[in-house]
């Protein structure tokens, strides 16, 4: 008798979930499911989903391993290839005047190819993410509108409850949900959303070419930089080296490129300036905010100026879509910075009900790793289900959990450190042994080829 093909039911249609997806339809000659995936979002611009992230080699190789040659095609519209000799791929680190503090060894990869193939995962692309997620979607019957409230499991499989009343019956349930997942709310109501007590506000910005030859002149021209205060605050600009097109611009004589700003700070810091008011709700208010603390926590210098100037550059309100040059627009806002460690509780049962990428295992964004290890997850978990079958689901469940949960836990506790560490208020005097420990830390794994930032992989 032909058996019954089984239905595999993914909420959330993230970077995690459509990998997924595509992993199952990819796999289809091996073992066949039929894949629904159900998304919250009333469509594919409902949220802007822009900022960029830094896709490292295992992300680059469990992505390009997931998905269909043809869509693999459309890749470089989301990760353009590094430029040679103009960007510098990789991480660095500086001191709130932009002087190097760190910048660990990098491959330097001619493109996602290259990358998928080196051993170290601080070589990255960055990459636009709302137009990864936009390369995801091609061909991929998401169900718009869709909020997931719950499940309730039966002998034979799981309905899954959705805010407008409907139910849809599964036998596996993946909640790629994101960091309040309510899938894993009900699965795992003690695995707390851990609270770094630190806030930061990102945003989206056009930037100037000559505000970023200024930032380049004085921190070099890597994609991904960082900068650190002396009381926990921290700055980070992602940008590409891409200009964006420029007939909506005021001065047409200028190229403008695009940039993720982020701004991070101790919460606490907002009780100790509770004189300096922000309302959330209003982006220019939040922007205030963030310059009032740059220019009371940061001295005067170039750097403060530019970051200033990034800052300013943000849309107050909500802009005309023909100017300005994304999609979409989300208010900027006060967000908390939050992380999931999946092995903080020993009560994982494995059951017909899973959990992929930030649902499962949230990350600080420090080390650009999340966005990665949902679809490294997305990659592990289509590979255990090649075996499935009515009688062993769970033993394919539990093999992907057991290894994803280690995997994240060790990142998600990695990141975590190294956050809290740089949120610490050092002060001024301890910032003078912070950054020259942090040059010989420089000095000795540039040297040596080591590096203590990543995780090994083959
Ligand atoms: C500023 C910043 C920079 C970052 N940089 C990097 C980086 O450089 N590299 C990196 O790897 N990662 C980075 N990350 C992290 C990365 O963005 C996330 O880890 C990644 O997007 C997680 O993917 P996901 O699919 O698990 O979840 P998400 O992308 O959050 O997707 C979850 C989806 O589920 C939907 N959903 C939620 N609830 C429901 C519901 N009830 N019903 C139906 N649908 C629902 C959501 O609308 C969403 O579409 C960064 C994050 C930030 C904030």
């Amino acid at each position: 008798m032909q058996q019954k093909i089984p239905t595999v039911i993914i909420i959330g249609a993230g970077l995690g979930g459509l990998t997924f997806y595509h992993a199952l339809i990819k796999n289809k000659d091996k073992k066949e499911f039929d894949v629904k995936i159900f998304e919250r979002e009333s469509g594919p611009q409902d949220r802007w989903q822009g900022y960029h992230i830094g896709i490292n080699n295992y992300g680059a190789r469990s992505l390009i391993n997931c998905i269909s040659p043809s869509i693999a095609l459309n890749l470089p519209k989301a990760m353009p290839n590094p430029i040679p000799n103009l960007e510098y791929h990789g991480f660095s680190l500086a001191d709130h005047t932009g002087s190097l503090l760190l910048k660990p060894p990098t491959k330097q990869v001619k493109d996602v190819y290259e990358v998928a193939n080196t051993t170290n995962s601080l070589s990255t692309i960055i990459t636009y993410r709302d137009r990864l997620r936009d390369i995801l979607l091609e061909n991929v019957p998401v169900q718009w509108g869709k909020k997931c409230i719950g499940y309730e499991e039966t002998d034979d499989g799981v309905w899954v409850l959705f805010e407008d009343g409907s139910k849809e019956f599964c036998d596996i349930l993946v909640g790629a949900d994101g960091v309040n997942s309510p899938v894993r709310k009900q699965k795992l109501p003690e695995l707390q959303i851990f609270d770094y007590g630190i806030t930061m506000i990102i945003a989206d910005v056009a930037a100037p070419k000559n505000l970023l030859d200024r930032l380049i002149k004085l921190n070099g021209n890597g994609t991904f930089q960082e900068t650190v205060g002396f009381y926990g605050d921290t700055t980070f600009i992602f940008f590409r080296h891409i200009p964006i097109e420029q007939e909506n611009f005021e001065n047409k004589n200028e190229t403008y490129y695009r940039a993720t700003i982020l701004y991070g700070y101790p919460t606490k810091l907002d009780d100790e300036h509770d004189e300096h008011k922000v309302d959330d709700e209003d982006s220019a208010s939040v922007v205030n905010h963030v310059k009032y603390y740059i220019r009371k926590l940061r001295p005067k210098c170039e750097m403060t100026n530019i970051v200033l100037e990034l800052w300013d550059l943000v849309p107050k309100t909500t802009p005309d879509s023909k100017k300005y040059p994304f999609k979409t627009y989300n208010p900027v806002r006060r967000r908390k910075m939050r992380d999931i460690d999946p092995l903080s509780i020993n009560t994982w049962t494995s059951i017909r009900v899973t959990l992929l990428g930030d649902a499962a295992h949230a990350t600080s964004p420090v080390l650009g790793i999340g966005a990665n290890n949902a679809i490294e997850d997305a990659e592990v978990l289509s590979k255990a289900l090649l075996n499935y079958s009515p009688e062993n689901y769970i033993s394919c469940i539990k093999e992907y959990e057991n290894e994803m949960l280690k995997r994240n836990s060790t990142d998600v506790l990695h990141s975590r450190s190294i956050a809290l560490r740089q949120a610490s208020q050092v002060g001024y005097i301890g910032s003078i042994f912070r950054n020259n420990f942090m040059r010989i830390v420089n000095f000795f794994i540039n040297f040596f080829d080591l590096n203590f930032l990543v995780r090994k992989t083959s």
